[in-house]
């Protein structure tokens, strides 16, 4: 017989673990490094436990293993200011408490039993919470959701499109409403005398063709639609003849916010009204990838400046859309996984994600408004992923979330302003003017190096300085940097000082 391992943990000095996590957490300056060295990623990869252990190590020494083996092959990226790869966001105190109170009381978000727990009301009041930051009207939106992230919110987006134009082609064919969900996509595609389903966008981020590739849309039919002299806008008139093609149902894809450029498919309400009429005459589901986008509308309260103008323009019209993914892990600065997702069909909703046969999972309430998160998302069981949403939203309000992007956007339009200036160096998509540059810069820069064999090594050579880290991506054939700035710790001079300092270095 082998000794039982003792579970309980010693409350002191879990208690002081906690507090010296909370001070990596927390504090707010630059780390001295933004990745782990060479050697300690080594070290952690040699120390990792390789086989099971018959007897359990014990609590004690786990914590031990972990603290000095695992967190020292950890990196930065949410919790130093500096790191810019793809869009990290970091985490606000508020919701890194919250997170650790969901990790100690481990709710399950499956079903809406208001005599057990007060979770899922938490979660349906952040969600509107959330409608509220983006000013959209909570009345119209009637399918919310947290889901694991902005992907997760991509294939709700093209499910619960495929859903709706599907069927909506079945009954203009004379069958009655046959739903995907039910019958399966080739039953209603044939119901419906449709041959097949097509996603058309501009420059979509890779997860809308993940999606399309899950629900049997197939990647090959996400097409861009890019207007010759500038990609990141749709061109109508091919928009029209694509929605336009015979036996073919359409989703329309908007990206708010093009994860290389930053920049935006729509340029204010206007060319967002003429998308949505299009999808109205060809009757396609009108979608937004909103994934960090979305947040350039709490900068809509800013007074009569127009610092923000083009970007406020970029997000004018999303409400709309059919249905909007956002991601809380981006610029909301909760920690992962959180994204979220609207749609206005909650009927929809149920019709893609209901559980067949499953009574005993119905709601046990009747006339309740707080609809069972597992018959309108992707899981039955999940976490509470909403009560850092619902701590960060009610800590910092509507004012904290715009000066925390403020900030982001005006460091973002510094480093793009001294880059432009620079003879080595080169802001992309290249602009005539500073003006234009400043204008349309969002919180991310994408930049590279004039000289080709600087710039085949531009970003090792920015991220092995480990002083800031930087995304690699192409554009126009060439490689390119990307430095995206979503951490709510942002100090603009600080921050920008040290990102001048390390380009400056490579070309001295
Ligand atoms: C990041 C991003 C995604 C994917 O988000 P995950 O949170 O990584 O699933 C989708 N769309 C856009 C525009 C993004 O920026």
């Amino acid at each position: 017989m082998t000794e039982p391992v003792t579970m309980e943990p010693d409350e002191i000095s879990l208690a002081e673990d906690h507090a010296a996590l909370e001070r990596v957490v927390l504090s707010s300056g630059p780390t001295a490094r933004v990745l782990p060295s060479a050697q300690d990623l080594e070290h952690a990869r040699a120390l990792l436990i390789k086989s099971l252990p018959p007897k359990g190590l014990g609590f004690a020494q786990t914590k031990d293993h972990l603290l000095k083996v695992v967190v020292p092959g950890l990196n930065f990226a949410s919790i130093s200011p500096n790191y810019y790869g793809f869009v990290t966001g970091g985490v606000t105190p508020a919701a890194w408490f919250a997170d650790n109170v969901v990790s100690v009381y481990d709710q399950n978000v499956q079903v809406h039993i208001p005599d057990h727990s007060v979770a899922t009301d938490v979660e349906h009041r952040a969600l509107k919470l959330l409608l509220d930051l983006f000013q959209l009207d909570e009345k119209v939106w009637a399918h919310t959701t947290v889901t694991s992230g902005a992907t997760a919110s991509n294939v709700l987006g093209l499910a619960c499109g495929r859903e709706f134009v599907l069927c909506a082609a079945a009954e203009r064919n004379g069958v009655d409403c046959k739903s995907v969900g039910e019958y399966g996509i080739v039953e209603v595609l044939r119901a419906s005398g449709l041959k097949g389903l097509q996603v058309l966008s501009t420059l979509p981020h890779s997860s809308l063709g993940k999606a399309a590739g899950i629900l049997g849309i197939g990647r090959a039919n996400v097409k861009s639609i890019c207007a010759n002299q500038n990609p990141l806008r749709f061109d109508l008139e091919r928009l029209e003849m694509e929605l336009a093609l015979p036996g073919m149902a359409s989703i329309v894809a908007i990206s708010c916010g093009e994860v290389n450029t930053g920049r935006f498919a729509t340029g204010g309400i206007e060319e967002f009204q003429k998308i949505r009429a299009l999808c109205d005459k060809y009757n396609a589901w009108l979608h937004v990838d909103g994934a960090f986008g979305i947040f350039g509308r709490i900068l809509s309260h800013v007074s009569d400046s127009k610092e923000f103008d083009s970007i406020r323009k970029g997000c004018e019209g999303l409400e709309l859309a059919d249905s909007i993914t956002a991601d809380g892990h981006k610029l909301l600065n909760v920690p992962y996984d959180c994204g979220i997702f609207f749609s206005r069909y909650a009927k929809t909703a149920q019709d893609v994600f209901r559980n067949p046969n499953a009574a005993y999972l119905a709601t046990s309430a009747a006339a309740d408004t707080v609809i069972s998160p597992n018959s309108i998302g992707i899981e039955n069981s999940r976490r509470f992923r909403a009560l850092p949403v619902y701590a960060t939203l009610i800590a910092y309000g509507r004012n904290g979330y715009r000066a925390m992007l403020e900030k982001q956007i005006r460091l973002a339009r510094r480093i793009a302003t001294w880059i432009f200036d620079q003879p080595e160096y080169a802001v992309l998509p290249r602009v005539s003017s500073k003006d234009e540059l400043l204008e349309n810069t969002f919180m991310v820069v994408l930049f590279s190096a004039n000289n080709d064999d600087l710039n085949a090594e531009l970003v090792n050579k920015i991220n092995s300085t480990s002083q800031i880290y930087v995304s690699g991506t192409s554009w126009d054939g060439r490689p390119a940097c990307r430095i995206a700035i979503s951490n709510y710790k942002v100090d603009v001079e600080r921050d920008f000082a040290r990102v001048m300092g390390v380009l400056q270095n490579l070309v001295k």
